[in-house]
């Protein structure tokens, strides 16, 4: 159903409670840019802005709505590190290359900070978030963690929680223990977006909306043709990432898109809401198809959690979801679901982004597997950076192992579906 507060939209709470939506136009005549960026999310906007306040001309294609991808309707939750914690990511790299990425990751949520002071944007930008441990076999992984994160990555800040100490932050029986992070943070992702895409124009970027890119050429000038018009543009950056579909096929076969889902319920009132949770910092569970929560600024529960691999949502997303928000906290039966929506992510086989050039003039930076608030901003801003040759942050990304999904984009969904189930029994064991 489209959202009445902006045609186009999903409808869901945060284009309920958006804050600078603006139609642009679509794409109808024939124009040159130094940079095309195609998408306009996270990873596309962030690019754009980087390189026009490096005096870079720019030019946004959006198939749809700023936002209008997962940038716009994804669970809020900005975390600290990479998607693989820093335990995983010693043992699949080393410690030299794991600290590398965690300060990667440092610079990527700083970056947030700034971009949401520097440019006054509206994003209700909130501190904290609570890991909850669902399973015995993960006993103990928390106190490991803030070990090494104190002792080795200087981040004295995670405190590990017994169950008692993790019902102080969440009434739930759901965790048996708990890792607090008070320097994770929450946002408002679509006002974000809008506010990143502000900033962009007014650092000069142009933005088309409902300006589907059909196909660009392999060659230098780039000729990048939308069905009423073209951008001719030295560089072209892809930042279409779960919606990617078959424009690109050699990035395609990289990720797997997986559509997850969000709930709201109906305001709860500040005093039943936090005897629930008590303040407004995020909250995940350990599961791998994740559980994720936290209280809107008008005390709504906001819950994400299930998923399916393949193209279309369930008919009832609300009948969906309330069961897994049901098993975490069972107090809310009987609440009523005002809003329910899902979104389309990308995964990678490793978990970690999949960053690189596929030209010397083509540019892509996409699956970021459930971690792109912090890691698509900051992917598109090293792209930019890489583009205007200022940074050479991206060399690091580009150089992580890629694996391609067995069964390339035809057969990925049949191997993912059986995975899925495997993980998925995993998560009950
Ligand atoms: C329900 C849900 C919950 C999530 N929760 C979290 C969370 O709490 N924390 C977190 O860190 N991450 C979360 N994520 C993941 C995060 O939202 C994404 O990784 C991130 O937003 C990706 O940004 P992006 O710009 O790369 O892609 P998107 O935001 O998906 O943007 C891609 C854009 O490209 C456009 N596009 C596609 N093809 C074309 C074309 N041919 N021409 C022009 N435009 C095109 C699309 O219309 C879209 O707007 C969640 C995702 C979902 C779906």
């Amino acid at each position: 159903m489209a959202a009445p507060n902006g045609p186009g939209y999903p409808d869901s709470y945060y284009v309920a409670t958006a804050q600078g939506i603006v139609d642009r136009p679509a794409l109808d005549e024939e124009l040159t840019a130094d940079v095309c960026v195609i998408g306009g999310g996270f990873t596309g906007l962030s690019a754009a802005l980087t390189l026009a306040e490096l005096g870079v001309d720019v030019i946004v294609l959006e198939a749809e709505r700023v936002g209008f991808g997962a940038s716009g309707r994804c669970g809020g939750l900005v975390g600290t590190g990479q998607r693989k914690d820093v335990l995983e990511m010693e043992e699949a790299f080393g410690l030299e290359r794991s600290r590398q990425f965690w300060d990667f990751a440092e610079q990527a949520k700083q970056e947030i900070r700034d971009r949401v002071a520097r440019h006054a944007i509206p994003c209700d930008l909130q501190k904290g978030q609570l890991i909850g441990v669902h399973k015995r076999g993960y006993l103990g992984w928390a106190e490991a963690l803030v070990d090494a994160l104190t002792g080795r990555y200087d981040y004295p800040f995670c405190r590990a929680l017994s169950a008692e100490e993790t019902r102080e932050y969440v009434a739930t029986e759901d965790f048996l223990e708990g890792l607090y992070d008070p320097e994770a943070m929450v946002l408002h992702p679509l006002n974000y977006a809008l506010g990143i895409a502000r900033a962009a124009e007014e650092a000069g970027v142009r933005i088309f909306e409902n300006s589907r890119v059909r196909s660009y050429t392999e060659s230098d000038p780039a000729v990048v043709r939308t069905d009423k018009g073209s951008v001719t543009a030295s560089h072209v950056v892809l930042g279409c990432n779960g919606y990617l579909g078959n424009l690109e096929p050699r990035t395609a076969g990289k990720i797997m898109p997986i559509n997850n889902f969000m709930i709201a319920t109906e305001p709860l009132g500040e005093e039943r809401a936090l005897e629930l949770v008590k303040g407004r910092f995020g909250i995940h569970d350990t599961r791998f198809v994740v559980n994720y929560f936290r209280l809107s600024e008008d005390f709504r529960l906001l819950f994400g959690g299930g998923e399916n691999y393949r193209p279309g949502f369930p008919r009832d997303i609300a009948g969906f979801v309330r069961p897994y928000m049901l098993k975490v906290l069972p107090q809310l039966r009987g609440v009523k679901i005002d809003y329910a929506w899902g979104g389309t992510l990308s995964v990678t086989v490793s978990r970690l982004p999949h960053v690189g050039r596929l030209e010397p003039n083509v540019w892509y930076a996409q699956g970021y597997s459930g971690h792109g608030i912090p890691t698509a901003n900051f992917a598109g801003k090293i792209v930019g950076e890489a583009i205007s040759g200022v940074d050479n942050r991206f060399d690091a990304f580009a150089s992580l192992p890629s694996t391609t999904f067995p069964g390339g984009t035809t057969l990925r969904y049949p191997g993912m579906v059986l995975a899925m189930l495997y993980y998925g029994l995993k998560d009950r064991l």
